[in-house]
């Protein structure tokens, strides 16, 4: 989980076949076989297995939408979110060759470029995590003009855990709970630098999953603050560095942040 490079979202490319891939759905019933269609809020699910039995996880999806709205304050998407999966990894791959061949292989994907989002996967053991990730980064992008790079993947880092393993059950909290024990932290401004994919490493993930943990869970105020910054970005107002603004409202934001994690302890 959150490994580097792992997950990449696609922003912006262009190939012939993106019309075919966006385009209606006859089009896409077209272009490929599907053996299954289902709706969970937001999403419309198409596989080339049977998704019978497949309920549950598609439930997390429709509850993962709710999750987005409550905590964070964004508007609920008024587009359809297409999810497209695949029984094996030779399926997706022969997928993706075909239609997407200028996108470089991931295990899951989500790409928008002016239709609605997209997001593919194959049934890997990691399924119901890979598509809580790129489910996020499709929700939020469907909402929202724009999020900051760190953010997106700190916000879908966060909520690609199962919703009762988002408090003490993410892969990443040993490893910040001992930075945070020896003063170790990465200041907001830093992350918001990154500007390309690949300047986000396994650390820099890190990194922007406990900020969103902090601001989620460690102060009502971060929260707040967050909550103001994505209202402004829906708003397109220029919502400045979240950063600056944590920093502004919270005296001794970074301290916070240590105490935060020193005294978060695991309750297993
Ligand atoms: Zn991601």
């Amino acid at each position: 989980m959150g490994m580097p490079g792992r997950f990449l979202s696609v922003r912006s490319w262009s190939v012939i076949s993106l019309g075919l891939l966006l385009g209606p759905v006859s089009d896409i019933c077209f272009a490929e076989d599907w053996a299954d269609l289902r709706a969970a809020g937001p999403f419309v699910c198409r596989a080339d297995f049977s998704l019978q039995g497949s309920e549950a996880l598609l439930d997390d999806l429709a509850q993962l939408q709710e999750d987005l709205v409550r905590v964070l304050g964004i508007p609920a998407p008024q587009e359809h979110i297409e999810i497209y999966l695949f029984r094996n990894e030779a399926d997706y791959r022969h997928y993706l060759n075909k239609f997407l061949s200028d996108v470089p292989y991931r295990r899951a994907l989500y790409i928008k470029r002016g239709g609605p989002g997209v997001v593919l996967a194959y049934a890997s053991k990691e399924l119901a995590t890979d598509l809580r990730h790129e489910c996020t980064h499709a929700l939020l992008h469907a909402v929202l003009p724009m999020v900051p790079l760190w953010l997106d993947e700190g916000l879908a880092e966060f909520f690609e855990v199962s919703p009762q393993d988002r408090p003490y059950g993410s892969p990443h909290l040993t490893k910040v709970r001992w930075n945070a024990k020896f003063g170790v932290k990465t200041a907001i401004e830093k992350l918001e630098k990154k500007g390309e994919v690949t300047e986000m490493g396994s650390a820099e993930y890190r990194d922007a999953w406990a900020w969103v943990h902090y601001m989620l869970y460690g102060s009502r105020d971060a929260h707040g603050e967050l909550v103001l910054y994505l209202r402004d970005i829906a708003g397109n107002v220029p919502p400045g560095s979240l950063g600056a603004r944590l920093a502004q409202r919270i005296p001794g934001l970074e301290q916070e942040y240590l105490s935060h994690f020193r005294g978060w302890t695991p309750r297993r």
